[in-house]
């Protein structure tokens, strides 16, 4: 068995962490290293490695990710101006193998990196 991701010891409770949301489907927390003053991950339960593993089964899962980092956004203040996101992969930047998407808020973004 793969072994568990951080982001799993963390919605297990075995890691602690300020947790800003969470409900069936995922946890909200803030990045442990901000690279925007407002820098939250809004991580799924269900430990899909990468976005490209998902599959057809994680669709509606998906869909509700994206709405809820909207509803996110607006509880923050950020929903006129914020960034979303995913990194698939080592070579993309991907360092946690945990499905999680970055809002990303609160400075002026330019180019198409983080
Ligand atoms: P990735 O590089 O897209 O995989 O993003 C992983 C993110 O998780 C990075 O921005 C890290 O700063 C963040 N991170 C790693 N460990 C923790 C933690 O324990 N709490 C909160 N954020 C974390």
């Amino acid at each position: 068995m793969a072994e568990e991701s951080i982001f799993t010891k963390i919605i297990n409770g075995d890691i602690p962490s300020d947790i800003l949301y969470e409900d069936e489907d995922c946890i909200c927390i803030k990045d442990i290293a901000p690279q925007a003053p407002v820098h939250v991950l809004l991580i799924p339960r269900k430990p899909i490695p990468r976005l490209a593993d998902a599959t057809a089964e994680d669709q509606a899962l998906l869909g509700r990710l994206m709405l809820r980092s909207g509803d996110i956004a607006r509880q923050l203040g950020i929903d006129e101006a914020f960034r979303l996101v995913v990194n698939n992969g080592a070579g993309a930047g991907q360092t946690v193998f945990h499905l999680h998407l970055h809002l990303l808020a609160g400075k002026e973004f330019t180019e198409a990196g983080l």
